[in-house]
């Protein structure tokens, strides 16, 4: 074996001190980046937090302040300590979309600073399964108000409520609505241009998904803002109510692709194996795990 001046350096015992030397002047492991983050105002005082993971809903008053999702514990960190410069109110309301770890990650380092926490009744149970998996239970903080299919509170001004509309991405999305901001975050109901990911151990479902867009877009002004879990990389996070119903129509589309191939006889295998659900070809990622999903919803009985 050859051994490179390095290696013959270092196993020159006369050499040891001069490698100590020379190793320590070897620069450390660079330490990975802070991630990117930013705080943008969007209407009324109601802003998004964009870190890693779901988009941070926050209302920042004088006499109200609500923190919609946690992200992971460094960007709930910075989040937090953006909120902290914006106004030392304590947190009214931190409200969790639903029990995904991207969303509810930073809950342990929101929830000392909030009054109250509030979720869908089905997230705690979600959100305690899937730390029982993962083994990160020490690390959670679970929503401790609850409600079945609508809760509302006033926060200063603003008006919060929360509304259930049955399973979609999993079988406890709720959406946020700032009544006088007209701005409603969607939590992972909306992936913007991004294939979703369907939740079905968590009893989502691409059916009712379709009958909540649209019933959301429904009951929603024309002109409301909406805030998306995630979007295509370099893609705004709020959409508009034609964006909502896009999303909608993707599911439609994709829904009759699949019955398509199943009534073809094609195997589940066959079906997935295509670039991009047909029509929306700009949709970013890969579209297998959304259509195997959508596969295993058409194929399942009862
Ligand atoms: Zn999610």
């Amino acid at each position: 074996m050859k051994l490179s001046r390095r290696e013959l350096f270092a196993t020159s015992s006369v050499a040891l001190g001069t490698f100590s030397h020379a190793w320590a002047q070897t620069p450390a492991p660079a330490a990975p980046p802070p991630p990117q983050t930013s705080f943008d105002p969007l209407r009324g005082s109601v802003g998004i937090f964009t870190g890693r993971g779901g988009t941070i809903g926050m209302l920042v008053a004088p006499d109200g302040v609500v923190v919609v999702d946690t992200q992971f514990a460094d960007t709930a960190a910075i989040a937090l300590k953006n909120l902290k410069q914006m106004s030392p109110r304590t947190i009214d309301l931190l409200i969790n979309t639903h029990h995904h770890g991207d969303h509810t990650s930073g809950n342990a380092v929101f929830r000392p600073a909030a009054t109250k926490h509030v979720a869908h009744r089905n997230v705690p149970t979600l959100q305690k399964a899937q730390a029982a998996a993962a083994k990160s239970e020490a690390q959670q903080a679970f929503a401790d108000t609850t409600y079945d299919t609508t809760w509302s509170e006033k926060v200063g001004a603003e008006t919060v409520s929360l509304k259930y509309y049955g399973p979609g991405h999993t079988s406890g999305d709720s959406v946020i609505t700032f009544q006088n901001a007209n701005i409603v975050h969607m939590g992972d109901l909306m992936f913007y241009l991004r294939h979703p990911r369907v939740d079905r151990p968590s009893g989502a479902s691409i059916k009712n998904w379709i009958v909540t867009l649209e019933s959301v877009a429904k009951d929603h002004p024309a002109d409301t803002i909406y805030i998306a879990g995630h979007s295509k990389v370099n893609l705004p996070v709020t959409v508009t109510r034609a964006d909502v119903l896009k999303f909608r129509d993707y599911f439609s589309g994709l829904l009759a692709y699949v019955q398509k191939g199943i009534a073809s006889g094609q195997s589940a295998q066959q079906i997935v194996k295509v670039a991009a659900v047909p029509g929306f070809a700009d949709y970013e990622g890969n579209p297998e795990g959304t259509i195997q999903a959508a596969y295993d919803e058409l194929t399942t009985k009862g």
